[in-house]
C-alpha cells in the first residue's frame, strides 16, 4: 500500500496567506478531507471530491485519507493555520501507527501560518522573545495538566499563546485560566485577544490581566499573554529580544 498524502495548512483566513505550494497541491487534488469549516474554504471544481467531517472524528478522518491515498487518489488533508499546530498532521501519524498496512504511504506536511503568528504580526511583536503555545481544550488531556503547564510557564516567564481558549461547553475553564495567570503574573501583565485574525470579522483587543474578562475570548480567538517585559509603544505591543 503506497501512495502520497498531503497534509496542508490553509493559514488563518486570508487567501493571500496560503502558501503557493498549498495552492498547487489543492489544484491537483482529487480529494480534500477536513473539518467542515476548513473544507468550506476550498473552491468546488470538476474532479474534486470534498469530504467534510465533524471535529470529533480526527482519527477516522485521518485513516480514511490514508486509505484513499493508498488506493492512488491525490488526497489533501486540510487544517486551518499550520497542520502541525493542534491539528491534523499528528492525527495522520497516529492513524498510521494504529494501521501498519498504511505505513508505506508517503506523507508530505505543507506548513501554514499559524494563528498565534498571524495575530502577533497584527499587534507588533508580542512573541519577540521566548514563548510557548498551550491548547486550553481539555478534550484530549486532563485539566490538571493544563493548570500545571500554565503555572510553570508563567513562573519561567514565557510569553504564551492560548489556542481553543473558551467554548460553550467549558466556559468556567477560561475563567480559571485567567485566575491562575493573575495569581502568577499580577494584574498589570499585558494580554491580547485576537479574534478571526485576517478575516472580515477580525477583532483585536489589548488589555491587562486585571481588566481581562472571560467573555473577551471564544473559539475563534487566540489569546496572547506577554512576559514580564512586554510593553506598548504607541498602538503596538512588543516583547524585547533580551531578558534578565
Ligand atoms: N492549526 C490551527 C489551530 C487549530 S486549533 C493553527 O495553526 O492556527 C483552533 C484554534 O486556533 C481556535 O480555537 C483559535 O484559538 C485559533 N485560531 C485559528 N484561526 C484563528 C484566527 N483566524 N484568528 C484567531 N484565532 C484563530
Amino acid at each position: 500500500m503506497t501512495g502520497t498524502l498531503i497534509v496542508a495548512g490553509l493559514g488563518p483566513g486570508d487567501e493571500a496567506l496560503i502558501t503557493p505550494e498549498v495552492t498547487v497541491a489543492l489544484a491537483e487534488a482529487t480529494d480534500v478531507v477536513g473539518y467542515i469549516p476548513y473544507v468550506a474554504r476550498i473552491a468546488k471544481r470538476e474532479g474534486l471530491t470534498l469530504h467534510a467531517t465533524d471535529n470529533r472524528v480526527e482519527l477516522e478522518r485521518a485513516t480514511h485519507a490514508l486509505e484513499m491515498a493508498a488506493s492512488g487518489r491525490k488526497v489533501v488533508v486540510v487544517s486551518s493555520g499550520d497542520p502541525g499546530v493542534f491539528a491534523m498532521a499528528a492525527a495522520v501519524f497516529e492513524a498510521m501507527e494504529r494501521a501498519p498496512y498504511l505505513s508505506r504511504v508517503d506523507v508530505h506536511i505543507l506548513p501554514g501560518i499559524t494563528a498565534m503568528l498571524a495575530a502577533a504580526a497584527k499587534i507588533g511583536a508580542p512573541l519577540g522573545h521566548d514563548f510557548c503555545a498551550i491548547n486550553l481544550s481539555d478534550n484530549l488531556k486532563p485539566w490538571a495538566i493544563v493548570e500545571r503547564r500554565l503555572r510553570l510557564a508563567a513562573q519561567a516567564d514565557f510569553a504564551m499563546a492560548f489556542y481553543n481558549p473558551r467554548s460553550a461547553s467549558r466556559p468556567h475553564q477560561f475563567t480559571q485560566t485567567l485566575d491562575i495567570l493573575r495569581e502568577e503574573c499580577g494584574p498589570e501583565r499585558i494580554i491580547l485577544f485576537a479574534r478571526a485574525v485576517t478575516t472580515p470579522q477580525e477583532q483585536i483587543r489589548a488589555t491587562t490581566l486585571g481588566e481581562a474578562r472571560p467573555e473577551m475570548a471564544d473559539m475563534r480567538t487566540v489569546v496572547l499573554l506577554g512576559n514580564a517585559s512586554t510593553r506598548s509603544i504607541g498602538r503596538y505591543v512588543y516583547t524585547p529580544r533580551h531578558a534578565g
